[in-house]
């Protein structure tokens, strides 16, 4: 007790890791770039991995892009041979749920951008959310009769019609209330963040007296997508990412164990308090092994 966890590794330790799992699966943001910047050696440990005959997924809660836009990102920042089929996002993956799990029968309300919207059309799921007229109020505005889910996500034109309008539909106890994911901020240059889907999900909460359903990090649904696609056997995997409370949380929901890069959100100190306190549901949070970056990994490649 107190000691299991956050083994900081290095040399042949990453090497002998390496070799003992078959499948990497990378949280973006914080491991393997920042915003628009990839994390100095990153494109290389993946070809690396890749090389090697490894399966490598990214599991990323950025709802804003749709998968193929990531795979125009991944290319630009040099990450030169990562295919559509390895990346799986919070939206796709909602749509995958609202479409494959909850089959749902009726139209979607949207509060999301670009990324969620263009996975619900790909996956033929009906939606509504586009603003209504500018001037529109909840007094006013026009309800739809056949709304069967409320999908909230990452929305940078959120406004107080979505949150009325959302909350309405959700008066019916059978409307789904679905969430892409719960971050609560992320870091931006210059000491600035910006304010995470959960933000909203949390005012649709307050306002409906109900509980999303979450997509993302942590909740494992995103490994039940990754492994209805792909023959993946859980003791195989490696997750690796940079937030305690959402990829060591989901390594830990889904039986994987788990990597702490120091590139991104959280610290070594974090974890280690998390390991030493007296609360049990707190291990959860504690990362298996730490490495300053991935781009330690690459010594492992030699010879
Ligand atoms: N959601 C949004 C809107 C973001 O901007 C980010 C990070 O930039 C994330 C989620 C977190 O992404 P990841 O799970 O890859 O760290
Ligand atoms: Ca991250």
């Amino acid at each position: 007790f107190g000691f299991k966890g956050c083994r900081k590794i290095g040399g042949s330790q990453i090497r002998n890791l390496l070799n003992a799992k078959d499948f990497f699966l990378f949280d973006c943001d914080g491991v393997i770039w920042h915003g628009e910047k990839a994390i100095t050696g990153a494109p290389k440990v993946v070809s690396s991995l890749i090389k090697h005959g490894k399966n490598v997924f990214f599991v990323t809660n950025n709802c804003t892009r749709p998968r193929e836009n990531y795979v125009n990102k991944f290319y630009r920042l040099g990450f030169t041979d990562v295919m559509q089929e390895q990346i799986f996002s919070s939206s796709y993956c909602s749509a995958l749920y609202l479409r494959d799990v909850a089959k749902v029968q009726g139209k979607v309300f949207v509060i999301g951008g670009e990324g969620v919207r263009n996975e619900l059309l790909q996956a033929g799921i009906p939606f509504d959310g586009d603003d209504d007229a500018p001037d529109g109020t909840i007094f006013n505005c026009a309800l739809a009769s056949d709304v069967k889910a409320v999908l909230v996500g990452h929305d940078d034109k959120f406004t107080f019609l979505k949150l009325a309008k959302a909350s309405c539909y959700l008066r019916d106890p059978e409307c789904l209330f679905l969430a892409t994911d719960v971050d609560p901020w992320h870091p931006l240059q210059d000491g600035r963040i910006l304010p995470g889907s959960g933000c909203l999900t949390a005012a649709l909460e307050v306002a409906t007296g109900r509980k999303a359903l979450v997509i993302g990090k942590p909740s494992p649904f995103m490994f039940e997508c990754i492994s209805s696609q792909f023959r993946v056997d859980p003791a195989q995997c490696l997750m690796v990412g940079d937030r305690l409370e959402t990829d060591m949380l989901f390594g830990a929901n889904c039986g994987l164990d788990t990597m702490l890069t120091l590139t991104g959100i959280s610290q070594m100190k974090t974890a280690q308090e998390y390991r030493d306190s007296d609360h049990s549901t707190n291990q959860s949070f504690v990362p298996d092994y730490v490495v300053d970056t991935i781009a330690d990994f690459l010594p492992a490649f030699e010879d």
